[in-house]
């Protein structure tokens, strides 16, 4: 029913979107000529050729509002919407992860008023990647070509207490082994975070990041123009981790998405 509902929608709309049924936690492209902006999950929209990219969040259920902005051809602006249709994502839900017990304890006031900060700078270099343009201009590449140990949105335990889901892909290394940024883009944040250790965020322009954790080094800075497959840290354990991995995450400004999404993108 929600397929035929959608389909509908896919004709009386003046855009299209694919994959026709994403999955939660994926990138659409959205197909619009004459869009001059528009909005998904209130993140902005940005137009190139007739195209834009959106990130459907990890908690959508069932489906999603998409809207458009177009000028007519009589010039007048002209808003569309439709619900996209959404799948479930299948991922592990109980994983278990062991840390140490200051990541599980409840936090005292200094701690809570640091994590806090750190929320703040991260949300704020999340919405400051809509105001960079399109920094690349090829494929997406993995930051590491080892063995992935955890999916993106598997539910995990930590320390046997129920977390969040997670919000990026874990790629195995040993301390000191290299990370590489995944496409060209400039540093936005660098720092030493409490859950992500040492960390790299990295703005490629037109609302997208890729956000780098566990570090044991950052070779980069802020503003540092990088190129793709640079070099910009290693494999450390900092942070809340089990041991020695990379933590590699994907948002379209605020809203976090599978980061092998990237890997498709043509
Ligand atoms: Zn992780």
């Amino acid at each position: 029913m929600l397929w035929l509902l959608a389909g509908a929608a896919l004709c009386v709309q003046d855009f299209t979107w694919q994959p026709a049924t994403p999955r939660q936690g994926t990138l659409i492209v959205v197909s619009a000529p004459g869009a001059i902006t528009g909005q998904v999950a209130g993140e902005p929209l940005h137009f190139r050729d007739g195209k834009a990219l959106a990130a459907i969040p990890l908690t959508t259920s069932d489906s999603i509002r998409v809207q458009t902005l177009s000028i007519r051809w009589d010039g007048a602006v002209i808003g569309h919407s439709a619900f996209v249709p959404v799948a479930e994502r299948k991922v592990p839900v109980n994983e278990q992860v062991r840390a140490d017990d200051r990541y599980t304890a409840a936090p005292d006031s200094a701690l809570e008023a640091r994590i806090d900060a750190e929320r703040v700078l991260s949300r704020d270099a999340a919405r400051r990647a809509h105001m960079v343009p399109r920094l690349w201009s090829q494929p997406f590449i993995r930051p590491r070509s080892a063995r992935i140990t955890s999916l993106f949105g598997s539910g995990r335990q930590v320390n046997g207490v129920w977390r969040t889901r997670h919000y990026g892909l874990d790629i195995a290394g040993p301390k000191g082994a290299p990370v590489r940024v995944a496409n060209r883009g400039v540093v936005a944040l660098v720092g030493h975070f409490f859950y992500g250790g040492i960390s790299v965020y990295v703005h490629h322009g037109d609302g997208l990041m890729t956000v780098y954790h566990h570090l044991s080094r950052a070779l980069v800075a802020v503003g540092d123009t990088v190129e793709r497959g640079q070099l910009i840290g290693k494999v450390g354990a900092t942070g809340r981790v089990t041991g020695p991995h990379l933590h590699w995450g994907a948002q379209y400004g605020t809203v976090s998405f599978d980061p092998t999404e990237l890997l498709k993108l043509p």
